[in-house]
């Protein structure tokens, strides 16, 4: 079978031209996809949710189109200093301090946390997780090859990328579009940065002071590495020297993704990269969603409805939802209003889906199915726009109805394609979950276990206990846990 990928040409935005280009893998039918992940030391807001949601729709796709991705998304457990110019306390080792436990107590706390938030929106897990300390070997020894080929200096055992002796052949700036000129006449040099020969040179290893506790044995102190050398060492470990996709949120192409390029070039000869996708922000009262301002939300505040930044309580299903009604590359702004619209429309979404197994088919079809299925591809094969998507998903629901008013008619074989695509763009590609669907599968086996619960108390009253315990311990056996308490019987499910 032909795989969908030939048909479907996508068009990606690429931040390093400017321009949305064609994707052409460099081995025909794999993709290699590397995104930054978190740095672990709080629980991610929605604004960072947001940004590996964009990217988790993206893999989705592929994979839907046929394509063999391997996604690799890092964890930052190490390297990553309060200010990103190499300034201030490691993140996860302040957290430590003031919280009085281990960096590891730390990084396991929020690495957890993490997942189970990804779990609740129904992301697919990356196919490579990996971490920054557990590849200090290769960081070292991609700053042992900068060294040897000139363009990074030792200083009181920190290492730094030497941007200017880099910029004498390459480009330093080629991603953020920032020239290196103008941007050493508009730095201010930073206490404690004297280290470096200027200030827009950054560090591949700091050396720690006598107090830092996440240190690593190198040729040139104990120390750690810094925070953009991970993401060079990781993606070129598992996706190579020059890969398909790298994403991240807008706010990592600089200094961030524009050091990658500059490592792996120094290292390497060559630009690691052939499609930069940036994210845009998730905003909120105006500003960035960010918790250094505190002007942020946590996804469990919005399963609570615990904050004042909202009304009531909304299921993951329609935030995901109310996210992926913007466009990736759109600045989106968080509101209840937002949030109370997207959940109506999620609810008619899903309400049409559930509505499609009573509609009567047709000899003929009076809908182009085949034409509306056509434009939910082109709207994703055009930079993923999961908002055109939608509305074409609502383009359905239109038809949805009047097909059970039966003002419209519909043929079997179109009825099944209609069902198909819809299950296809809704749960495989945007990754929503049939909320209804499931609570209602949770209440019939509520239903079921209640049933049982009264058969089991009759036989208790007719003296009959080889039955009730057997009814006991047939549902233990089958998962189900009774609980005989002084107001009746209750059941959880293991
Ligand atoms: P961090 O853990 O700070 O490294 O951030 C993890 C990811 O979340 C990065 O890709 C950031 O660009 C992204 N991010 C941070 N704040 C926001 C925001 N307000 N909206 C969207 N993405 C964000
Ligand atoms: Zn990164």
């Amino acid at each position: 079978m032909t795989p969908l990928y030939q048909n479907n040409p996508i068009k990606i935005y690429n931040s390093l031209s400017g321009e949305k280009e064609i994707l052409k893998p460099i081995n025909e039918g794999h993709i290699g996809m590397y995104v930054c992940g978190p740095t672990v030391y709080s629980n991610v807001h929605l604004g960072n949710v947001r940004t590996f949601m964009s990217f988790d729709v993206v893999f989705r796709y592929l994979k839907h189109l046929g394509y063999k991705v391997r996604f690799v998304r890092n964890i930052t457990d190490a390297g990553h200093l309060e200010n990103d110019a190499d300034q201030g306390e490691d993140r996860i080792a302040k957290k430590a301090r003031l919280e009085q436990i281990e960096p590891m107590e730390v990084v396991q706390r929020y690495t957890v946390d993490f997942h189970n938030i990804l779990n609740k929106f129904n992301f697919l897990p990356p196919s490579i997780e990996p971490t920054a300390t557990g590849h200090i070997i290769e960081q070292i020894e991609i700053i042992k090859s900068i060294l040897e080929k000139g363009l990074a200096y030792v200083v009181n055992g920190s290492v730094y990328f030497d941007v200017l002796e880099y910029n004498k052949t390459k480009k330093y700036g080629i991603l953020s579009k920032r020239n290196v000129e103008d941007l050493i006449h508009n730095t201010r040099e930073l206490d404690g940065q004297s280290d470096k020969k200027n200030p827009q040179d950054f560090a591949l290893w700091k050396k720690a002071e006598p107090q830092h506790i996440m240190r690593w044995p190198s040729p040139w102190s104990d120390g750690f590495p810094g925070w953009h050398l991970e993401c060079t060492a990781m993606s070129t470990k598992y996706l190579g020297e020059q890969f398909d996709i790298h994403g991240g949120g807008m706010d990592l192409k600089f200094p961030h993704h524009e050091c990658e390029i500059a490592q792996a070039e120094a290292c390497n000869g060559h630009a690691p990269v052939n499609y930069w996708m940036h994210a845009n922000m998730l905003i909120m009262n105006g500003k960035k969603m960010a918790k250094s301002t505190g002007n942020y939300i946590l996804p469990n505040e919005i399963f609570t409805g615990d904050n004042k930044n909202i009304t009531k309580s909304f299921s993951a299903s329609v935030a995901r939802f109310f996210m992926l009604q913007a466009h990736y590359r759109s600045i989106l702004d968080f509101t209840n209003s937002g949030l109370l619209a997207s959940e109506k429309g999620f609810n008619r979404l899903m309400e049409a889906v559930n509505s499609l197994k009573d509609i009567k088919t047709d000899q003929n079809s009076t809908i182009n199915i085949k034409s509306w299925q056509q434009k939910c591809y082109e709207a994703m094969n055009d930079d993923f726009n999961t908002p055109i998507l939608i509305a074409h998903l609502f383009d359905a629901v239109k038809f949805i109805n009047q097909l059970k008013e039966t003002t419209e008619s519909i043929s079997n074989e179109d009825l099944n394609i209609l069902q198909q695509t819809m299950h296809i763009f809704i749960n495989d590609v945007l990754g929503l979950e049939n909320v209804s669907e499931a609570s209602n599968d949770s209440d019939k086996l509520s239903g079921a276990v209640e049933l049982l619960i009264r058969l089991r108390q009759e036989a208790r009253a007719n003296k009959d206990f080889a039955l009730s315990d057997k009814i006991r311990d047939e549902l233990a056996a089958a998962g189900i846990q009774l609980q005989d308490g002084k107001d009746g019987t209750t059941f959880s499910v293991n």
